[in-house]
């Protein structure tokens, strides 16, 4: 069903074809952004591959029963040409850090099939939307003569600051600090902690290419609103002189139960299980721990992690991966912590939304990646915050100092790309006392008042302010730079 008051496109059917990196963290907000565009009448193909195809059917299946028919493109990745086992079809199952570029070099082999399969869809597409990480798209628009747009999954703060520390500071050393130039706050950075997502070694081409394609775009799309970031979003549009769309926070597409738990991964648990037992808890009174579908982390930060939530002596839901269950940690969990927290361990996938969204939960301790940022703010739950790498570290910034919604575990010194397997960065100490810091006093109060006036902000925009206005605005422009491409 499309949303009754959708703009009318007269006799023709727009279409759009969405190209998501493939990554959780991507394809998830992508898969929101094809329910938007469906609701506003606009036709949505999605491209992705058949690994891929299992982790958003059930979301896709659902949205297709209420009336949503999202079409997939259905592409083979090429793992064994770029030197990944087969089946390796999205960003969380590349086993090292020394593959990343393997997998994107994959990726940008789908061009080829791409452009061959959408030369023969009679009529074009109206436009492509591709993930700023997919630049190859960008020679399929051209030859296509289609608009293109480019999404970007992290937040305009980020993407501001990152553009800022590059133009200015790029030889500074790696752990100075300074201010960001050209920025509408006064916030102090370390260029190993603001650099952008392809500013090291070996991902020279890559950046330039992103960059390129960015540059060359009919227009970029953010999973963002206005109210939380306006400043940035302005000052990013003026600085590329390219119109910006902020059409999110998308999460809030999940209105149901059932849209909530089908995002992402399978569950290994019943949704009515987490339910039943958040509903035991007071309101506010849980901690949500989880970092996202990247992170993992060795075991005697685990085992840190859970002794310092025991001593914090709250009710806790903590979302461990599989790869992260390794011996010490499963013997850990059964050898009595379980037993004497009543913690809920979930082991692999958690519905996230859903947890985020239960009255019972009052913080949220998370790496910062910027869905679950954006989804914590959308719940108007205040976050703890332990950036890990990439975007993390400048979206915590973005929470603690600017928007107050969060609290730091601690200064973290970290280096702006992987810290899986590091040791001694927390001790259950500084969890505890974070923890606390959280969940109670005065100060904690005043956060969760400014953190839940947020949410209201993100829903209204959502719903009927400046995020809808935008979706409309892009899909509009699409349409007119489409009828200028075949007038031509
Ligand atoms: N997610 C989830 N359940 C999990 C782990 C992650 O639903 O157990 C979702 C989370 O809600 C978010 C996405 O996966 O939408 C992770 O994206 P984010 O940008 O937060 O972090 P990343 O995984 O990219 O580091």
């Amino acid at each position: 069903m499309t949303d009754p008051t959708a703009m009318s496109y007269g006799n023709r059917k727009p279409h759009f074809v969405l190209v998501p990196f493939f990554a959780q963290g991507h394809m998830i907000p992508m898969i929101g952004l094809a329910r938007l565009l469906m609701l506003q009448g606009v036709a949505v193909s999605v491209v992705t591959t058949p690994g891929n195809i299992a982790r958003c059917k059930a979301i896709v299946d659902r949205a297709n029963a209420a009336g949503l028919l999202i079409r997939f493109i259905e592409l083979r990745l090429p793992c064994a040409e770029v030197g990944l086992s087969e089946g390796c079809e999205c960003f969380d199952l590349v086993p090292s850090v020394e593959l990343f570029r393997n997998f994107h070099e994959g990726l940008s082999l789908l061009r080829e099939p791409l452009l061959l399969y959408l030369r023969q869809q009679c009529p074009k597409p109206s436009c492509i939307i591709s993930d700023a990480f997919t630049p190859w798209t960008r020679e399929i628009a051209r030859e296509l003569r289609v608009p293109r747009f480019v999404y970007h999954s992290p937040s305009c703060f980020f993407l501001l600051c990152t553009r800022n520390v590059r133009k200015h500071k790029s030889g500074v050393d790696a752990f100075e600090r300074f201010l960001v130039p050209d920025f509408p706050h006064e916030v102090e950075v370390v260029r190993a902690q603001s650099s952008g997502f392809f500013d090291h070694p070996g991902f020279e081409k890559l950046r330039d290419e992103v960059a390129e394609a960015e540059s060359t775009a009919d227009g970029l799309v953010m999973n963002s609103f206005r109210e939380l970031e306006a400043a940035f979003i302005d000052s990013y549009q003026k600085s590329l002189e390219k119109k910006v769309w902020a059409i999110g926070p998308v999460c809030l597409t999940n209105k149901e139960t059932g849209d909530k738990v089908t995002r992402g991964n399978m569950m290994n648990v019943d949704e009515n299980y987490i339910k039943n037992w958040l509903d035991a808890k007071e309101t506010a009174s849980v901690i949500y721990v989880s970092f996202g579908s990247i992170a993992s982390h060795s075991a005697s930060h685990l085992i840190e992690i859970g002794l310092g939530l025991e001593a914090s002596k709250r009710p806790f839901v903590w979302v461990i991966r599989e790869k992260e269950m390794r011996p010490e940690v499963a013997r850990f969990l059964s050898e009595g912590f379980e037993e004497r927290t009543k913690g809920l361990i979930l082991r692999g996938w958690a519905p996230q939304v859903l947890i985020l969204s239960h009255p019972s939960v009052g913080g949220f301790m998370t790496h910062c990646g910027w869905n679950s940022t954006l989804e914590a703010v959308s719940a108007g739950v205040p976050m703890l915050t332990w950036a890990h790498f990439f975007d993390q570290f400048l979206n915590e910034k973005l929470v603690v100092e600017i928007l107050r919604i969060g609290v730091a575990l601690k200064a973290n010194t970290s280096i702006g790309y992987m810290v899986d397997d590091a040791e001694g960065l927390i001790t259950r100490e500084d969890v505890e006392k974070a923890v606390t810091e959280l969940l109670a006093g005065a100060e904690a109060e005043e956060r969760r008042k400014r953190a839940k006036e947020l949410a209201e902000k993100a829903k209204k925009s959502m719903e009927t302010g400046s995020s809808c206005q935008d979706l409309r605005l892009m899909i509009r422009h699409a349409l007119e730079l489409a009828d200028e491409a075949s007038d031509a």
